[in-house]
């Protein structure tokens, strides 16, 4: 696929939007002495076929859709004090398909779609590399960013208090079974977007076993919710 050329800016994980709403929210994370009370369970979201419908590389906001029930999914997630916190993998911008500027507006479209349904996302983070980059900064990866890297989840990490024994990571290809195992935290696997597909042809060859398959993102908040009963919260 022949993307346009895109002026790769510079390298930004969604750092503006997640500074404006810290200041929001009394989720920061925990000063690093003291006993304090655990963090708040989280979800960590693959994007493309498990909030919204997989679509490629998705080079204009229109082409976003959600896919059905996921809006509800992460309004349920919202109401249980759930933290809901996208990572997406996005090298589309590192290959010149689409800019930070598209992927941008594509986000506020995605918290739009989402807002009319009720749901909220805590955050979006994306990693824009690739080590096939087009712009040589951009094949760089020193954080890790780019799943199954953990970069993402580390950011959230700083600017949350999770609880890493009540997180889960739930995605449609098994990359985002390997960044669950690579963070150390729960795993649930979709059937949606490529999940299908993967799991009937590919699963033989998973380095990682996900903690629980399931058809969707609805169905996977039902397991995480019914899971987060039978856990009883950690103290530190
Ligand atoms: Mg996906």
């Amino acid at each position: 696929m022949a993307g346009p050329e895109s002026g790769l800016g510079p390298l930004i994980i969604d750092h503006l939007e997640a500074h404006s709403m810290s200041k929001s929210t009394s989720n920061k994370a925990a000063p690093s002495s003291g006993t304090r009370r655990a963090g708040r369970p989280c979800v960590f979201l693959d994007r493309d076929g498990v909030v919204t419908r997989e679509a490629g590389y998705l080079n204009h906001p229109d082409r976003l859709e959600l896919l059905p029930g996921s809006a509800g999914a992460i309004r349920r997630l919202n109401e249980r004090g759930i933290l809901t916190v996208v990572t997406t993998n996005q090298s589309g911008i590192a290959r010149g398909y689409f800019t930070e500027a598209v992927l941008a507006k594509t986000h506020r479209r995605l918290r739009k779609l989402l807002a009319e349904r009720g749901a909220r996302l805590d955050a979006i983070y994306h990693a824009p590399m690739h080590p096939q980059a087009k712009d040589p900064a951009l094949r760089r990866d020193p954080d890790a960013m780019r799943k199954p890297g953990t970069g993402m989840i580390q950011l959230a990490r700083k600017r949350f208090r999770i609880d890493m024994s009540r997180a889960w990571v739930v995605g449609d290809r098994t990359g985002d079974m390997e960044l669950a195992r690579n963070a150390g935290i729960g795993s649930v696997f979709v059937l949606s977007g490529y999940g299908l597909g993967e799991y009937e042809y590919h699963r033989r060859e998973w380095a990682v076993q996900p903690d629980h398959i399931c058809a969707n993102l609805a169905e996977a908040a039902r397991w995480i919710a019914g899971e987060l009963r039978r856990r009883p919260q950690t103290k530190k």
